[in-house]
């Protein structure tokens, strides 16, 4: 993979950007759009784009160029970096990395601390935390939002009204509200599940320069560090730091419930807590989905839970029929929430959510079911058609309700066109 024509600032606008070409996909344009404010502060510089395209040029076995000097605290973690990653799925190859040379590590001249801020559950208790219990009160200046991970940039619906509450909730805690558009998980999204990708997505933004350190709200439980991988992890997320920029993981080690209970009686998360990933016909939570279940359960636990908005009633029926996905650090958070509903006596919908959670045992089987049957395709039809099957699967992974129609419709194009 290469990245050549690094821009900083254009005509038009204040961004970051450029050329990224792939071997199987050719080339396309990556790109951070971010206030105007901020000319003075963004330079040429490879950082960015390492964060950006590290995982997937790992995940396509390719040499990541970058034409552009990096930081050489940066390219020192890189190795450890791609560690974590070989560990947790040894189809992400350790690679080269090549960078123009000539960069000297400079101090940052910036002074303001940010934090991504999505208004969901693990940003809210961040900022509430961050606010209330540092000794200085406005150590954090900045939130950014982040147009372009979980919310796509062509839903706009979406974005205007999750933008207008989180800069309701920046104006009520007195930061001030970094807005940052970028096509990345566009790139990613091709080829890798953006659930391997959103920490490095992140660090990517961090690393356009602005701020002198970056949080990064923790959505790691209690005893969880050892047990799962997660793209933003403890041990992962310091490792993106330059010495012009820190990337903080922040919150490690509480769970759902006690989040809901710090979160109970706040006022903003009352009005604005964000938590679906769904968003089903358009909406800010759909109140079905495992996310907005797991979230609504965790609420109802601290007795919060009418005074937040679902359009749903949380009932045994409700929590029975989500699904699941395997991925364990979503498994563990739910098979916390379930113990806590057994030690409450919740009988009824710890029930159903052990249903819910014994359903997805049968995904496993699925998915053993599914890589045998990309072997199948491969024989058939040849190496990229299998690559092209198998990155349309991988988006669809996160959610499994949309997987198995999405297997259907493919398996019946490559078919039919057999
Ligand atoms: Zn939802």
């Amino acid at each position: 993979m290469i990245v050549t024509d690094i821009e900083a600032n254009t005509a038009k606008r204040c961004e970051l950007k450029a050329k990224v070409e792939t071997s199987p996909e050719g080339s396309s344009e990556l790109f951070y759009r971010l206030p105007d404010e901020f000319t003075q502060s963004i330079h040429v510089s490879a950082d960015p784009f390492i964060a950006a395209l590290l995982i997937l040029s790992m995940r396509l076995g390719e040499t990541l160029t970058v034409d552009a000097p990096a930081s050489p605290r940066l390219l020192r973690a890189l190795p450890k970096i791609m560690a974590y990653y070989h560990n947790w799925d040894p189809k992400y190859k350790i690679i080269d990395v090549r960078t123009a040379k000539g960069r000297q590590e400079s101090d940052s001249t910036s002074r303001a601390n940010a934090l991504f801020f999505s208004g969901g559950v693990d940003s809210f208790y961040a900022l509430t935390r961050l606010t209330e219990q540092t000794a200085d009160r406005n150590h954090l200046s900045h939130l950014i939002f982040v147009h372009g991970f979980d919310i796509r940039l062509n839903n706009n619906m979406l974005f205007e009204k999750s933008y207008a509450a989180v800069k309701d909730v920046a104006s009520y805690y007195g930061k001030k509200l970094v807005l940052v558009s970028t096509n990345v998980r566009e790139i990613t999204d091709k080829y890798v599940s953006w659930y391997r990708c959103y920490g490095n997505g992140m660090a990517s933004v961090a690393l356009c320069g602005l701020f002198r350190n970056v949080y990064i709200a923790s959505d790691v439980g209690p005893n969880e560090r050892y047990l799962a991988f997660t793209s933003a992890h403890p041990d992962l997320d310091s490792l993106w730091s330059t010495d012009t920029t820190a990337l903080i993981h922040y919150g490690e080690g509480i769970s759902r419930v006690e989040k809901a209970k710090a979160l109970a009686n706040n006022p903003m998360a009352q009005k604005h807590l964000r938590v679906c990933m769904e968003n089903r016909n358009g909406a800010y939570n759909c109140g079905r989905c495992s996310k907005c279940v797991r979230t609504m359960l965790a609420l109802y636990m601290v007795g919060a839970l009418s005074n937040f908005n679902f359009p749903t009633e949380l009932t045994p029926e409700l929590v029975k029929a989500i699904n699941y996905s395997p991925d364990p650090s979503i498994i563990l958070h739910t098979e916390q929430i379930l113990h806590e509903l057994q030690r409450r006596g919740e009988d009824q919908l710890a029930n159903a959510l052990s249903q819910a959670l014994n359903k997805d045992l049968s995904y496993e089987k699925e998915i053993d079911a599914l890589r045998s049957e990309l072997m199948g395709i491969k024989k058939c039809f040849g190496y990229k058609v299998m690559r092209l099957y198998g990155s349309v699967i991988d988006q669809a992974l996160p959610d499994g309700t949309r997987r198995g129609e999405l297997k259907r419709r493919v398996l019946h194009r490559l078919r039919g066109s057999s």
